[in-house]
């Protein structure tokens, strides 16, 4: 879930720099192990939010990287990153059906305490972007706004732990799975569409 991307990066003090390279691992480190807890319990809803970690990680790790790239290939990398968001994203949406065919409940607690988990190093990397925020760079003020709304996805997941607890059913976490998926989604058409949109006649410099 970031937003914007394709940010001209060159504008990026080395400060900033670390601050985004420091969420891009923050981001690495939560899918890994959300990852591994969504295999072990089966959750959808974790699923789609290990490939959301992955997704930020991607785009936090090109933000950094792009520094100083043609515009061309700046552009170009979107591309790749926008195909790459969709591996992700479609994993998400099969294993949510997946769990459609199966119907097994995730176990609730780990859910909710993984929930809270990766709620945590999501608040970390808002509270770290939104130093940046007011730099008036159109990338860290993205990136501030994708941290805060994986917030929210995660208190989704943790509202569908907390279901699961009383009403033993795989559904709450199937559809919040599908609701993560599906953002993830958009994200992805969102980076391919700004890579397009980014046309080197239209640029000033
Ligand atoms: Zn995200």
């Amino acid at each position: 879930m970031s937003d914007s991307p394709e940010i001209s990066a060159s504008t990026l003090s080395s400060r900033a720099r670390t601050i985004v390279l420091v969420v891009a691992l923050l981001n690495l480190a939560g899918c890994l192990v959300e990852a591994g807890i969504a295999a072990a319990i089966g959750s959808a809803s974790l699923f789609a939010d290990a490939a959301d970690f992955l997704e930020d990680f991607l785009i936090n790790i090109l933000v950094v990287t792009a520094l100083g790239w043609s515009l061309a290939s700046r552009r170009k990398a979107s591309y790749v990153l926008a195909g790459l968001i969709l591996i992700p994203a479609c994993s998400a949406i099969g294993m949510a059906i997946w769990k459609m065919v199966t119907h097994e409940p995730p176990e609730a607690l780990t859910l909710s305490a993984t929930a809270v988990g990766a709620m945590i190093i999501n608040l970390v990397c808002a509270l770290l972007l939104a130093q940046l925020r007011n730099a008036g760079n159109a990338l860290t003020r993205g990136a501030w706004l994708a941290a805060r709304n994986d917030v929210a996805a995660n208190l989704l997941i943790l509202a569908a732990g907390v279901v699961t607890m009383f009403w033993f059913s795989a559904w709450p976490d199937i559809v919040v799975g599908l609701v993560i998926g599906v953002i993830n989604l958009r994200a992805a058409n969102e980076v391919f569409e700004q890579a397009r949109a980014e046309d080197p006649e239209l640029e000033e410099d």
